[in-house]
């Protein structure tokens, strides 16, 4: 337990540190806000698609605590050249790592830093700062977009 919390204090660390994929993205052609009041991180993802099905580029930007800029970019080197059906599987299984559930389908994902990542679940009020870059993802692939809020 004691080696997954270093593990996992030392990947934030680093992704918050050097952010993967930061910057808002010319090419975009899909976007979308997430919000978590609770903490005041705010995150912007662009996707650029290749045919409507497949990530070709990713990028986020937007400010908040170590946690969610950390998991941010680590979702965007998840998800990055991955089509949208995978990428959603990755959405699904890191959101119910972090949330304590039992994974789903997860046969063939690569959860190695996802498993270290999700080690956010022994602090329950920072749950919503992991989660928040990856819902906000969800919605920009595939549900048009919409603004992501973790308090409704
Ligand atoms: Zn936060």
């Amino acid at each position: 337990m004691t080696e997954l919390r270093d593990l996992y204090q030392a990947v934030i660390l680093d992704h918050n540190n050097n952010p993967r994929n930061y910057g808002k993205l010319a090419s975009a052609n899909r976007h979308a806000k997430g919000v978590n009041p609770l903490c005041g991180d705010q995150v912007n993802v662009y996707f650029s698609l290749d045919d409507d099905t497949r990530v070709k580029e990713v990028g986020f930007e937007g400010r908040g605590c170590a946690i969610c800029m950390a998991s941010a970019s680590i979702m965007t080197e998840t998800v990055k050249r991955l089509s949208i059906v995978q990428a959603d599987q990755y959405v699904t299984a890191f959101c119910s790592l972090a949330g304590g559930e039992k994974s789903e389908v997860t046969d063939g994902l690569d959860l190695s830093t996802l498993k270290v990542l999700a080690g956010v679940k022994a602090y329950p009020a920072r749950i919503k700062c992991a989660t928040l870059a990856w819902y906000t993802a969800r919605s920009a692939l595939s549900k048009g977009g919409a603004s992501v809020t973790t308090e409704t």
